[in-house]
């Protein structure tokens, strides 16, 4: 089997900012990375494509365009491992040797886990912000939908970019609070969560939104079933005295946040948690059984939000302790479990949630410039023209603006990192 000194699974958010890390502070390291796509997207950018302010070709690339041209692609799905051996299995049966296996591929939207809801997926005004492809219908929807009942469902925790669900609800109401259909449309907010956002410290702005556009919180409502044709969807509902019922609920338009979990070739591995998702240390993002292994991204089991912007500060810390782990030393730089979710409550505003384990607040921002509990238009303006760019052009790249990684002088203690948090 071939063997490189850097393996790294998966070429999205997590895989390609690692690389640039990486590459930055050794440009000649032997690095590969096993990637099956010819698409790289921007997911980030997909609610503003179900928000009609992007076109969704601004939110793809191809994947050779992304690829830095210092590694070896494997154009491949990885299949198992055999950290024993230090080999990936890949699924045409070809096996890859590593001295250290990054593993960031990303997690899996469980669209089958909800009969009836992938055949009915684009049409019977049913859509969803979390596929490329059907942004744009969530925006012709919008648009066409003019009265009746409009429901935003979303899944049990974890979920990648945990705001989106109600991204796409405010920017929908926003627009029709500006035609006018807003008056003749019920809008309900669907969520398994028993709160409106799992760190309490934003849920007030959002709640003058709620207010503003009329909707209606259904906490403990789990999505289980849709009947396109009827316009139908059925929920499972935990009521407060912790009796469960199921309710049918019609619809003129549906906008589902799918269920999602970690890919199987994940949960089904020895790298797996109790839960399927890559076991790692929280701080250093080090496999906690497999010192050669580490991972990040959506895949990881950390309990940070799971986005891009965790993404950003996680590759960092990664590349500092691969390269620590080359030479055979333990690692010494960490993480903070910083996520940022900018929820866009109105075009033109968004409330800045920018937190770590714990639901600890941190802000990039001094508050006299952003006040991260509050709309912002200056967020706007970050989320709309500056980090689409920061996302390819510096993430990619290995420039760590605010986003240096703490590094100790001693190996972090083995502790426990507080997960009070939805998240
Ligand atoms: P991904 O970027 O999904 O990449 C995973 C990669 O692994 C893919 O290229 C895939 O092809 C590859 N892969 C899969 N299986 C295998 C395999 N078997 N072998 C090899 N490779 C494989 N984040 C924010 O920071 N801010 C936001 O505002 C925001 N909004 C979002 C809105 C929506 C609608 C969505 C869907 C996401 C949003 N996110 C946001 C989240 C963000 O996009 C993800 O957290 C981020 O992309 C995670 O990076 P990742 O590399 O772990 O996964």
């Amino acid at each position: 089997a071939r063997r490189h000194d850097v393996l790294i699974i998966g070429g999205g958010a997590a895989g390609q900012a690692v690389t640039g890390s990486l590459l930055k502070r050794q440009p000649d390291l032997d690095i590969a990375i096993v990637e099956p796509s010819s698409e790289h997207y921007y997911q980030p950018g997909w609610t503003l494509v179900g928000g009609g302010v992007f076109d969704r070709k601004q939110t793809v690339r191809t994947m050779r365009d992304v690829m830095p041209s210092a590694v070896k692609w494997y154009q491949a799905a990885a299949a198992s491992f055999l950290p024993e051996q230090q080999r990936v299995v890949l699924e045409n049966g070809e096996q890859l040797g590593y001295r250290i296996l990054i593993v960031a591929p990303g997690l899996t939207l469980d669209w089958d886990a909800i009969p009836g809801l992938r055949d009915t997926l684009g049409r019977n005004g049913v859509t969803s912000n979390y596929r490329f492809d059907l942004a744009p219908y969530t925006w012709e929807l919008v648009n066409s939908t003019r009265k009746g009942k409009a429901l935003f469902t979303q899944a049990p925790m974890p979920i990648k970019c945990a705001g989106a669900p109600q991204k796409a609800m405010y920017l929908a109401c926003d627009q029709w609070q500006r035609s006018g259909a807003l008056k003749d449309l019920d809008v309900e907010f669907c969520t398994s969560g028993a709160a409106l956002f799992g760190v309490a410290a934003y849920v007030p702005a959002l709640m003058e939104y709620v207010d503003r556009y009329g909707i209606q919180l259904d906490f403990q409502h789990t999505l289980i079933a849709v009947d396109g044709d009827n316009r139908s969807a059925r929920f499972k509902v935990v009521d407060t005295d912790g009796e469960t019922r199921e309710v049918d609920k019609p619809f003129d338009m549906l906008h589902v946040c799918p269920p999602q979990r970690a890919p199987r070739f994940i949960s089904e591995s020895p790298l797996a948690d109790a839960a399927g998702w890559i076991e790692l240390n929280p701080e250093t993002m080090q496999h906690s059984r497999y010192g050669d292994i580490f991972g990040l991204g959506d895949a990881g089991n950390t309990p940070n939000a799971k986005t891009a912007a965790a993404v950003r500060k996680q590759a960092p810390v990664v590349a500092e302790n691969v390269l620590q782990a080359l030479k055979g030393q333990a690692p010494r730089a960490v993480y903070d479990g910083y996520g940022s979710c900018p929820l866009t409550v109105e075009r033109g505003k968004i409330v800045l949630a920018e937190f770590g384990y714990g639901g600890k607040l941190l802000p990039s921002f001094p508050s006299w410039l952003v006040e991260g509990t509050r709309p912002s238009r200056l967020s706007w303006f970050l989320k709309e023209k500056m980090l689409p760019w920061i996302y390819w052009n510096t993430m990619f790249k290995g420039k760590e603006w605010l986003a240096e990684p703490e590094i100790l002088n001693h190996r972090p203690a083995e502790h426990e990192v507080s997960t009070a948090c939805d998240f």
